[in-house]
């Protein structure tokens, strides 16, 4: 006799029916429409000659958008946090020495991600708003010695952008990889994988790239590899371990790829959607893009009388922090904007608890529509 099926949870529910959100906060942003389309493109076998030409075309298409020539260039299957994890997993063994610079959240997170991987982590900390300084990372690099610095380009719970030009040559003069988390700023603002010396690098396709969460560009420069070859201990993460996904990204003796997990097919069909909507505005088109609209946005909120958070020489085109003006309950405002106006902004993280809004112009969003959408509604919500 089987026992009897249970109806608890067989509940009734609605086709899905979703609210048209302007998502203009800290990602995801909205899907571009002709990645949307992809997706719905019927799935071919992971290992189908066609879907591995799929493949090929977002690897070479991802090294345009990281301007590398890295060969181990290929998006991880999870979000932006898979990224990291496949970044850090890979390049640190136990007892390297790991200096991470924090300036929010997301250096954090990187901090505690290192030390589940055994890292020795230093930290250099600066206020959430500020950026590092090569005068600071070189003084750092000097008294940690560390076999890697991590850092955060785009920070989204600050809204800074941590330049990174020379970082890469400090680095390797000191005999350290150099780390960078781009997943706010891969696609909305510059970003020379091989002439800043980055070599490991990753992304998410959420953000700046107008794709849905679930993909994690990551890149790998030739120093990197041979890290990740040379290790004693093997990588402490199967599903993340890039000398096992590099046998099903890359061609093997055989010609053939190797399986090692399924790829998530339909999201690669966005991705490379996304990816080739890039390539046709062409890079510096689409930082200038990113620029302009960010530029509108921060001229709009001077105009309602609100101030950005971080002075305007180091501030992320694809995300802005606006500070709270005094009396006024950020929440209340986030919630009307979202009930009333149908965008979404979000609240600050961390440090900037209830201190600033996020609003976050990314990839397909960017536009001045949008920002002229959002600045009229947060005009209308902060008068009442
Ligand atoms: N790093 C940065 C700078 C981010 O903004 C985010 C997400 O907001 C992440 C990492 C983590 O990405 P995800 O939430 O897609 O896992």
């Amino acid at each position: 006799m089987n026992a009897p099926i249970s109806d608890q949870y067989r509940i009734e529910t609605e086709p899905l029916d979703m609210p048209p959100r302007l998502l203009l906060g800290p990602g995801p942003s909205n899907v571009h429409p002709r990645a949307l389309q992809a997706m719905s493109t019927a799935p071919v076998g992971h290992l189908d000659p066609s879907f591995v030409a799929v493949m090929d075309e977002v690897q070479d298409l991802l090294r345009y958008l990281w301007q590398t020539e890295n060969e181990l260039t290929l998006p991880i299957s999870g979000t932006g946090s898979a990224g990291m994890e496949a970044a850090l997993a890979n390049v640190v063994e136990p007892g390297d020495v790991v200096l991470v610079g924090i300036a929010g959240y997301f250096g954090q997170r990187l901090v505690e991600m290192a030390r589940r991987y055994g890292a020795d982590v230093r930290c250099v900390e600066k206020a959430w708003g500020e950026v590092f300084s090569l005068d600071e990372l070189r003084q750092a690099l000097e008294e940690q010695r560390p076999a890697v610095l991590a850092l955060v380009q785009g920070e989204t719970s600050s809204g800074a952008c941590q330049p990174l030009e020379g970082v890469g040559d400090l680095c390797h003069e000191h005999d350290c990889l150099l780390l960078v988390d781009a997943v706010a700023s891969l696609g909305g603002a510059p970003f020379f994988a091989d002439e800043w010396g980055v070599d490991v690098a990753y992304s998410g396709s959420q953000k700046c790239l107008s794709c849905p969460p679930g993909l994690a560009p990551l890149s790998l420069s030739p120093r990197a590899v041979a890290k990740v070859e040379g290790r004693d201990t093997p990588v402490a993460n199967w599903y993340l371990d890039l000398t096992l996904l590099a046998q099903y990204w890359g061609e093997q003796p055989d010609g053939g790829r190797k399986y090692h997990h399924t790829a998530p097919i339909n999201m690669n069909y966005a991705l490379r959607e996304c990816l080739r909507l890039i390539a046709a505005e062409g890079l510096e088109a689409a930082w200038k893009r990113h620029r302009e609209s960010a530029e509108l946005l921060w001229d709009g909120l001077g105009e309602l009388g609100l101030e950005c958070h971080v002075p305007r020489e180091h501030r992320l085109p694809s995300l802005t922090t606006v500070r709270v003006p005094q009396g006024v309950n950020p929440q209340e405002v986030t919630t009307t904007l979202l009930q009333d106006h149908n965008i979404e902004i979000a609240n600050g993280l961390g440090q900037l608890a209830g201190k600033v809004w996020r609003v976050g112009l990314m990839g397909y969003n960017s536009r001045p529509d949008n920002v002229l959408r959002l600045l009229d509604a947060l005009g209308r919500v902060l008068d009442r």
